[in-house]
């Protein structure tokens, strides 16, 4: 009988600590598993799953205004905001169910209640504390919000999914993914969008084309850019929420929100107690098997900031439970993880960009295409979708594969397993298309656009 309560022991039931928790009971181990807000963590209660709700709900105004290509008359459709968050409440009601359950099933015990380390082998929970063998980490992250005067007057992401109503004018601070995906939300659904950014271009770290398509299809759709102006100062106005920006212009909004980050959830663990080293953003430093400084102390998830994505931290958690109480030997594995931003239009991409292949030293061939989708072409909307393949000029292998457009994020899937595969532009070529479709053009791209 060992010496603990239990084998692991996990802080955090998101995504990362409950898929951990789930695998390592299923490879025998007893395991127990705390949290303090609802199970299902960021990504189900506050983020991916409930952003993608919206996102749908906002492309509603597109069809609708499409439609009349196609032959149909629709009547002035009316939205309810209020309506729409209740639905979305009840869906993520029945997912944090569903977690719920996957824990009992797994026969995973649960403590609802902060998780706080209090040496190598003990965390306490409210009153309680329990002992385990191994200790998992998986607190995630929260919104970073800058310290400038009158930020109360702002909100954040974790907000947005509960705001009353729907605000008319509405800033956004910040270029990166939330903020791009916010600003379709809040334009879809009939605000008037305000981005601004403290630099040049949205989606800092993205392929050069894929930021500029993006740019184009959300100034298309009437979103505006205030770029080189980051918020300042806000102070309640009369007539809403008075900004003044970095270049000292101003602006009056309903509502102002910031996506200006997430940083690592590590206020308050007990990690200098239990001698857990972090690292630069307070992160929590691990190796490739999610070790800690602290021989038995783990940790997976955004808590680690390694690439922030829900998929990445199930990864992590699956490899550690497999590792550790599996006999297996399952380092992390970050290459070639594919990710989709769900702005209008959407960005699907996976592998290098065509500056980071350039930075690396890589001889390159480039190949991309913009098109009309063919849904545009009766809608009359003017919009173009691009395709872009960097190829190794070398050993022909497809480094990066990166797409705007309809649909983006669903393509991208499958060809992320070509990219991960190590597959060559040959290889592309070779594949026969699938007609008539978007994601046959990344199989046709015959002419290489410049080679360096
Ligand atoms: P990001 O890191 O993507 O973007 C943060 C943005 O805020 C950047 O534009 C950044 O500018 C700007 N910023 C940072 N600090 C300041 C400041 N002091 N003043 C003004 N602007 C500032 O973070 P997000 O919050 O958008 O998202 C967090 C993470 O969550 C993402 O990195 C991603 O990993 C994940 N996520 C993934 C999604 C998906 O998979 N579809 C969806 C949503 C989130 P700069 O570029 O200059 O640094």
């Amino acid at each position: 009988m060992s010496e603990y309560d239990y084998d692991l022991f996990v802080i955090g039931a998101g995504s990362g600590g409950v898929r951990a928790s789930r695998i390592a009971a299923g490879h025998g181990a007893r395991v127990a598993i705390c949290e303090e807000s609802r199970v299902g963590g960021t990504c189900v209660i506050r983020g991916c799953v409930p952003k993608k709700l919206l996102v749908y709900a906002s492309q509603f105004a597109e069809g609708f205004a499409d439609a009349a290509g196609y032959g149909w008359t629709v009547p002035e459709p009316a939205f309810s905001w209020p309506e729409l968050i209740a639905a979305k409440d009840r869906e993520i009601d029945r997912l944090n169910q569903v977690y719920l359950r996957l824990l009992d099933h797994a026969g995973v015990d649960l403590h609802l209640g902060r998780g706080r380390l209090v040496d190598a082998h003990t965390v306490e929970v409210g009153e309680q504390r329990f002992t385990a063998d191994k200790i998992l980490i998986a607190v995630g992250g929260r919104p970073w919000v800058p310290d400038i005067p009158g930020k109360e007057l702002g909100f954040t992401s974790d907000e947005a999914f509960h705001l009353e109503q729907l605000p008319q004018r509405v800033l956004i601070a910040g270029a990166g993914y939330i903020a791009v995906e916010f600003a379709g939300i809040f334009n879809g659904l009939g605000a008037e969008v305000t981005l601004a950014y403290r630099r040049d271009r949205i989606l800092r770290g993205f392929d050069g084309d894929v930021r500029q398509a993006v740019e184009a299809g959300m100034q298309g759709r009437g979103i505006e850019f205030r770029y080189q102006a980051a918020p300042a100062r806000l102070a309640r106005g009369d007539d809403g929420v008075a900004v003044t920006f970095s270049d000292d212009s101003s602006g009056t909004y309903d509502a102002v929100m910031f996506a200006t980050g997430r940083a690592p959830y590590t206020w308050d663990l007990g990690l200098e107690q239990a001698g857990v080293r972090t690292g630069p953003g307070n992160r929590i430093e691990v190796d490739e098997y999610s070790r800690t400084s602290v021989d038995s102390i783990f940790a997976v998830g955004d808590v680690t900031d390694r690439i922030n994505l829900t998929p990445v931290a199930l990864m992590e958690g699956h490899a550690f439970a497999d590792t550790q109480f599996g006999h297996m030997d399952r380092p992390v594995e970050h290459a070639d993880t594919p990710a989709a931003v769900f702005s209008q239009p959407p960005v699907g991409t996976v592998g290098l960009s065509e500056e980071q292949a350039r930075e690396l030293g890589f001889k390159i061939r480039l190949f991309r295409s913009g098109f009309t989708p063919m849904k545009y072409t009766l809608a009359g909307r003017v919009e173009k979708s691009l395709m872009k393949l960097v190829v190794d000029a070398e050993s022909d292998r497809v480094l990066g594969c990166h797409v705007v457009g309809p649909d983006a994020p669903e393509m991208l899937q499958g060809f992320a397993v070509a990219v991960r595969a190590g597959l060559t532009k040959a290889d592309f070529d070779r594949t026969i298309g699938i007609h008539p479709t978007a994601a046959e053009e990344l199989v046709t791209l015959r002419q290489p656009l410049e080679s360096n």
